[in-house]
């Protein structure tokens, strides 16, 4: 099971498209069951739920084993019956791509758990996480660099980071309407997870935990994407404190801190 994780609006969708779209480049049978069906992509066969007919997640993933696809995707795991047609799906032994609503990477796994699938299920199946958030890019034209303010200070040393020098800002020009940004684009996390997380999620411990020892370990964290693409001039620090807390433990720590 490979699942992308965000709030709605994140862009989870766009991600897991852009994956089978480069599957697809590979010739593989790619069959995806959703609900509703958001692009149609040539050489995917979409499947689109249907419950007037008796087709849910459920139905639709046994019909789909039955095409014995290389690829199946579900639209997303939004309670029980879906997560259940999830791991049937995974368990063939086919690879599961799907999306799932959570804040952060291991906030999945209490995810699954509320939606009745057991650490043994979620352990046996779950292969790598995709968490996102939607930023602005700042505007190439007119972002400028500058000493951090105050408060860009204070929030880097409450959340335990190196202060810069100089960071990026927006400013606005005719380029972006004054905005100072232009489009978006992801600030992601990737977990792959390794045996002493399948061992941890054995052991029934809770997100927190997780997330202390992925922390440990030197995980990438989305704040750690959103920093360096903040360091980059791609976007600014107001951009990634205005997500309110990119996982929730960063979160329980901006509001410790009335950041
Ligand atoms: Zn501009």
């Amino acid at each position: 099971m490979l699942l992308v994780a965000g709030p709605t609006g994140s862009g989870k969708t766009t991600t897991l498209y852009a994956l089978l779209h480069s599957l697809k480049l590979h010739r593989k049978n790619i069959v995806s069951i959703e609900d509703p069906v958001e692009y149609q992509l040539d050489g995917i066969n979409h499947i689109q739920v249907d419950m007037k007919h008796g087709l849910g997640y459920p139905e639709g993933v046994k019909a789909i084993l039955r095409m014995d696809p290389n690829y199946v995707m579900l639209g997303e795991i939004r309670d029980a019956a879906s997560a259940k047609a999830a791991v049937v799906a995974a368990a063939s032994g086919r690879p599961l791509l799907s999306t799932i609503h959570s804040r952060d990477a291991t906030g999945v796994i209490d995810v699954l758990r509320n939606f009745n699938l057991n650490d043994h299920e979620i352990s046996s199946h779950l292969v790598m996480v995709v968490a996102q958030r939607l930023v602005r890019l700042l505007c190439p034209e007119c972002r400028h660099q500058q000493r951090p303010t105050r408060r860009e200070r204070r929030w880097l040393e409450l959340l335990g980071k190196e202060v810069p020098d100089l960071v990026w800002h927006a400013k606005g020009c005719d380029a972006c309407r004054n905005l100072g940004y232009k489009v978006r684009t992801g600030v992601f996390e990737v977990w792959r997870v390794h045996a002493d997380d399948y061992s941890l999620i054995l052991q029934g411990v809770d997100r927190k935990k997780l997330y202390e020892h992925l922390r440990k370990h030197g995980h990438a964290f989305m704040l750690d994407d959103g920093l360096s693409k903040a360091a980059e001039g791609v976007t600014t620090l107001d951009e990634l404190r205005g997500l309110g807390g990119l996982s929730a433990f960063q979160s329980q720590y901006e509001q410790q801190h009335r950041l």
